[in-house]
C-alpha cells in the first residue's frame, strides 16, 4: 500500500538544542528523537529532511502546515491537542530544577518564590511556573543553552526545564558545576506533532508500534538514557 505521504519528501522539525533528544554534534544533528524518527521513517518508507528550529516556532509551524511533523520532546497536552495532532506517546518525562552545586537553598517549587529562574520560551515549564510559583522571576530564553549559561554566570538562581534534559546536561555539559534537585512534576508524555488531521498520524503510529515490538525502540532508549529502571 502506498500513501500520498510516502511520495513526497517530508519536512520534519526538531528543536535546535534539547539534549539528548536533539543536538548538534560534529556539525550533525543527533539524539534520541532524531534516531527514533529515522527508524520510524525507514519502517514506514518515508523520505524526509530535518529542519531544526527554536521550540517556540514548532507548534505554529505545524498549525500553518509549513512543516509535516515535529519531534522536540513535545509534551502532549489537551490545549495543544486542540491545534495540532499527536502520535501515540513515546517517552515519559517531567520537570525538574537545576542549580549550582553550592546552592543548598533550592530544593522544591516553593523555594523558587522570589528567585530568578531561567526558562525556555513556549515550553510547558513556563505555564507550570506561572500557575504554581507565581512569584518566581522568570527570565525567558528561546534556547536552553543560554539559560544554562545564565546559571553558570550566576545571573539566575535556577533553570527549570524537562527532567531528562537537565539530568543529561548535568552529567555531560555541566562540567560538574550543576546538580538536578527537586522533581516538580512527573507523568508527562512526549508525542510526535503533526498538523491537524494529518494522514501521517496512523502511518507513524503503526511504525512506532512496530519498532517498539521489534526491539529497536529499546535499543535506542538504552543508548541515550541507560537501562530502563
Ligand atoms: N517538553 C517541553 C514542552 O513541550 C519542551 C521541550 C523542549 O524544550 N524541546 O513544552
Amino acid at each position: 500500500v502506498t500513501h500520498a505521504a510516502q511520495d513526497k519528501e517530508l519536512l520534519v522539525a526538531t528543536d535546535t538544542a534539547f539534549v539528548p533528544f536533539e543536538f548538534k554534534q560534529d556539525g550533525k544533528y543527533t539524539g534520541f528523537d532524531i534516531e527514533l524518527w529515522d527508524a520510524i521513517a525507514k519502517e514506514a518508507g518515508l523520505k524526509y529532511s530535518l529542519r531544526p528550529m527554536d521550540f517556540n516556532g514548532i507548534i505554529p509551524g505545524l498549525q500553518t502546515r509549513n512543516i509535516d511533523a515535529a519531534l522536540a520532546g513535545i509534551t502532549i497536552r489537551d490545549d495543544r491537542k486542540k491545534v495540532i495532532d499527536f502520535s501515540d506517546p513515546y517517552y515519559e518525562s517531567g520537570l525538574a530544577i537545576l542549580v549550582s552545586n553550592d546552592n543548598t537553598g533550592i530544593k522544591s517549587a516553593k523555594d523558587l518564590e522570589g528567585k530568578n529562574v531561567a526558562v525556555k520560551i513556549g515550553t510547558a515549564t513556563v505555564d507550570y511556573l506561572k500557575a504554581n510559583v507565581p512569584n518566581a522571576k522568570l527570565k525567558l530564553f528561546p534556547n536552553i543553552d543560554n539559560a544554562f549559561l545564565e546559571l553558570a554566570t550566576g545571573r539566575v538562581d535556577a533553570v527549570v526545564h524537562d527532567t531528562p534534559n537537565l539530568q543529561y546536561f548535568a552529567k555531560t555539559g555541566g562540567q560538574g558545576k550543576v546538580k538536578v534537585v527537586g522533581s516538580l512534576k512527573s507523568g508527562d508524555f512526549y508525542g510526535i506533532g503533526f498538523p491537524k488531521d494529518s494522514e501521517l498520524v496512523p502511518v507513524v503510529n503503526k511504525a512506532l508500534k512496530a519498532i517498539q515490538d521489534n526491539g529497536t525502540y529499546d535499543a535506542l532508549y538504552t543508548k541515550w538514557f541507560g537501562e530502563k529502571a
